[in-house]
């Protein structure tokens, strides 16, 4: 993809440090002459760009208002991926949550209308909340539970459910974008991606990160551990899991076709790949002893936990979530092509090749 039928010159990511913002300014940079202006706090998984002529990267907070924007000023498009989008974080700091999934990023809707700078949003989608089908305690029905931008409703759980202060910040923010379109003439898109996966997602506990990160980087954990893969509540639920590689496609094509994708939201997501957590973790073992036939006589297992033990109070979870992307077809021109099995062979060979000498040193120390 080139920028011939673009207007992109300059491009300013925030969060460009991140799983997806990193993979961004990596197609970006290879496929583009666009300018990046990458800002993070952190730049662990872009240190491969710092020297690129092409980037430039500021290591602040998107609450340094002066310093933000000198670079919003200096780009046509933003895109802002900034958040805290661990779900073991929504019910145990949800004041931070809703801090950095509202209140910081409303701060730079309200700069891009200002300043008229086009915007490229990075909602979930976990506002779609559950299928309206499982609130009511009815069974799964493929027509109304599939989640559509434009008509399906959000159903979110409880206050008391900490779990949906994610999904309730990202909504709000949604509905302040939408507001900034038709009131200030805020040129947006809203994107809400379907567990994008790949290599560069979230850390090893005790590795690169703390705490507890997003499922995939937990059965790797567990995997590289030889320990059991926690099945949160019998791993019943379920998730349409996106290949990072066909998510950076549609988001290419949102970036290079800004009429079509203007005051739209996607769901941006491939719904083939959808698979219970259960099922998840058996392709996981499976992969995971092909790729590594050294380890032929570890007995990979699972384990279930009950969520309150997992994630304690206040966590409740999606049932399904399958999108219809009918709309990115039609006006983007994307489809996503990659399987599960594929998308995960290729993030298991990153993390065997990041993290198994660390691992050793662990085991060792
Ligand atoms: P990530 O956690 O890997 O990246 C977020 C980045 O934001 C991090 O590098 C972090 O350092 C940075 N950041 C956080 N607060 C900051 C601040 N105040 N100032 C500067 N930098 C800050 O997350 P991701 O998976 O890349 O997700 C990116 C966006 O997409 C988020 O908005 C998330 O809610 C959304 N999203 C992602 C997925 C997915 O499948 N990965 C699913 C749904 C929604
Ligand atoms: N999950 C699990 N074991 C883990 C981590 C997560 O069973 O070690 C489950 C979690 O309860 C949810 C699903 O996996 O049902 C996806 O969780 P993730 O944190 O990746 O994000 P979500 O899709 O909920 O935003």
């Amino acid at each position: 993809m080139t920028n011939r039928t673009s207007s992109v010159r300059n491009i300013c990511l925030l969060g460009c440090g991140g799983f997806i913002g990193s993979h961004l300014a990596e197609r970006i940079l290879a496929d583009t002459d666009w300018h990046v202006f990458g800002i993070d706090r952190n730049p662990a998984k872009i240190s491969a760009f710092l020297t690129n002529p092409k980037f430039t990267y500021a290591n602040i907070d998107i609450d340094s208002a002066e310093a933000v924007d000198e670079y919003l000023n200096r780009s046509d498009t933003v895109v802002s991926l900034v958040a805290l989008c661990n779900p073991s974080l929504y019910n145990t700091v949800p004041l931070q949550v809703i801090d950095s999934n509202f209140t910081r990023p409303l701060k730079i809707v309200e700069r891009c209308a200002a300043l008229r700078k086009r915007l490229v949003h990075f909602s979930t989608c976990e506002v779609y909340g559950t299928t309206i089908s499982y609130r009511a305690g009815m069974p799964f029905n493929s027509t109304t539970d599939i989640f559509r931008e434009e008509s399906t409703p959000l159903v979110l759980g409880p206050i008391s459910a900490q779990r949906w202060t994610y999904a309730c910040a990202k909504q709000l923010l949604e509905r302040a974008i939408f507001a900034h379109g038709k009131e200030n003439g805020l040129d947006y898109t809203i994107v809400r991606p379907f567990n994008f996966i790949g290599p560069r997602m979230d850390f090893l506990p005790g590795i690169d990160g703390e705490g507890v990160p997003r499922v995939l980087a937990c059965f790797m954990d567990a995997l590289l551990s030889h320990k059991p893969l926690k099945l949160v509540d019998g791993g019943r639920n379920r998730r349409t899991f996106t290949a990072i590689t066909d998510a950076i496609d549609a988001l290419m094509a949102i970036l290079a076709q800004p009429k079509n994708s203007s005051r739209r939201i996607f769901n941006i997501g491939n719904p083939a790949n959808e698979i219970s957590i259960a099922g998840l973790a058996k392709i996981m073992i499976d992969l995971y002893s092909e790729l590594r036939p050294e380890c032929a006589d570890v007995s990979f297992c699972t384990q279930t936990v009950s969520s309150m033990e997992f994630y304690g109070p206040g966590y409740e979870d999606s049932d399904r979530r399958v999108p219809d992307i009918s709309l990115a077809k039609k006006l983007l021109g994307w489809s996503p092509s990659v399987c599960l099995t594929d998308a995960l062979r290729v993030a298991i060979g990153f993390y065997i090749k990041e993290y198994s000498g660390a691992l050793a040193c662990r085991e060792v120390v």
